[in-house]
């Protein structure tokens, strides 16, 4: 080691002088940490000779506290850049600001969460939804749970434990992760009997596979994957009508469920959770935070007699849903009593929305606050955003991006450069440049882009 360097690793500070110089307002044993680490950091920069002068204490609080304030905590904020809306690695939605305050108010306080107001008694948290729900769909009850694959476990465990669910041949899907229905139906207790073929299940396939052991018919959205060709499946009145015949429920798991008609968006029809009802399913099953863009959350809804049974059962209690996330659906159910208000608050059917040139005029305008910037190429660019989280998995969304590219950087090493800054921005490369999918960025956040930049390209 020089004599150099010797010096300026003595003139560094000792953690505890650090810590008294740094702002209070940072708890105690991040900023301790903190400061180990910026100490370790400049040694090892010391060390391989890559700091070659002596740095004044105040700077090296300057940095602590930069740490303290962007990586204090492992579970951040960052800006999807990526174009697909509905991302499940990204937290899928994002929530309204009006949903925000409402989460604020009851989850960082005392609330009547399972306390009834009106006679002064022992409540229940699902009763919060019953009206809402019932206003939306038109179901008779309705029952949430951590997410849509615990509803689906609780529906199955309770309403055919030990008896047969029949499922078409082209409805055993598997689900992002580890969501495989056939799965899901064993370590329910029930056991699956497949029927029909892969691409034609016929009513009469149904009609012949019941028996006494039969305890539901289950329809399962085929949300991630199409069967296309020569294809065919019962409707579903006419399934109701084979399940009530035979005193057994109809199931059916939505997947993302949608509380609106998404054509207006040009997107292909599908059903909602009201007219799969009416077409006389006893249970719908859906998730909380794919199309309907709220929390993760599974809702149960349909008719009270079999939801009776599902709040006796001991699982509800392993899945129950915790009284942000309750808040949080509330809230973001409320902004879909008018279409209009879901439609321009609820942030995923806003992004799903935009039109190409709504997408152009805000590249425009982030194009125009990163042109300033030296040695980064910014273009604008036409290409196309996905729905994501299995909805709609064909269709694109035609959009605008911003492309970024650089002498100085690789695409890939932009890439992770974007991606460990203060806050992480989410590109994707293509063809030698970082696109950013201005569908999936807020204007609010133009200014977090650009100030990464610019500390990127120094
Ligand atoms: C997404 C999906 C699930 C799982 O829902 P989660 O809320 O992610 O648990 C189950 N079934 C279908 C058909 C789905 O699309």
């Amino acid at each position: 080691m020089t004599k150099e360097a010797q010096n300026i690793l003595a003139s560094l500070p000792s953690v505890d002088t650090l810590l008294k110089k740094i702002d209070p307002k940072f708890p105690h044993g991040a900023a301790k940490e903190a400061a180990q680490r910026t100490l370790k950091e400049l040694r090892q920069e010391i060390l391989a000779g890559t700091q070659q002068t002596v740095i004044d204490h105040k700077a090296v609080v300057t940095l602590v506290e930069k740490q303290l304030t962007e990586k204090q905590f492992s579970l951040r904020r960052v800006i999807n850049g990526t174009g697909t809306v509905i991302h499940t690695n990204l937290g899928r939605s994002s929530l309204s600001p009006q949903v925000e305050e409402q989460v604020v108010a009851t989850g960082f306080h005392y609330s009547n969460l399972e306390f009834d107001l009106n006679s002064g008694k022992r409540g229940s948290r699902y009763s919060h939804l019953v009206s809402i729900v019932k206003k939306l769909t038109g179901a008779e009850d309705v029952l949430v749970v951590n997410n849509n694959a615990a509803a689906v476990l609780l529906v199955l465990s309770t309403l055919v434990p030990e008896k047969e669910v029949l499922v078409s041949r082209g409805e055993l899907v598997e689900i992002g992760g580890a969501f495989r229905i056939p799965d899901v139906i064993t370590s329910s207790g029930g056991k699956i009997v497949e029927v029909g073929t892969t691409n034609k299940t016929h009513i009469a396939d149904y009609e012949q596979a019941l028996t006494e052991a039969t305890g539901a018919l289950l329809k399962v959205h085929t949300s991630n994957y199409r069967i296309i060709g020569f294809t065919e499946t019962p409707a579903l009145s006419e399934l109701a009508d084979l399940a009530h015949n035979h005193d057994l429920p109809l199931i059916n798991d939505l997947g993302s469920g949608l509380l609106l008609d998404m054509r207006p968006f040009g997107l292909p029809y599908e059903p909602t959770v009201k007219e799969v009802l009416e077409q006389g399913c006893d249970i719908v099953t859906f998730s909380g935070d794919k199309l309907l863009g709220g929390p993760q959350a599974g809702i149960i809804v349909g008719k009270r007699a079999y939801i009776e049974k599902m709040k006796k059962n001991q699982l509800l209690r392993a899945l129950r849903i915790d009284k942000m996330t309750l808040s949080a659906l509330e809230a973001t159910l409320a902004l879909y009593l008018d279409e209009k208000e879901a439609l321009q608050q609820v942030p995923t059917l806003q992004m799903i929305g935009l039109s190409q040139d709504e997408c152009l005029s805000k590249a425009e305008q982030l194009a125009a606050m990163l042109q300033g910037i030296s040695e980064v190429k910014v273009a604008i660019e036409k290409d196309d955003s996905k729905i994501g989280g299995g909805s709609y998995p064909e269709h694109l969304l035609p959009t605008y991006v911003v492309a970024l590219s650089s002498d100085k950087f690789s695409a890939d090493a932009l890439q992770e450069k974007l991606r460990l800054g203060a806050t992480p921005i989410i590109s994707r490369v293509k063809e030698g440049a970082n696109l950013l999918d201005l569908r999936t960025i807020a204007v609010e956040e133009f200014g977090l882009i650009q100030a990464s930049l610019q500390t990127i390209f120094g």
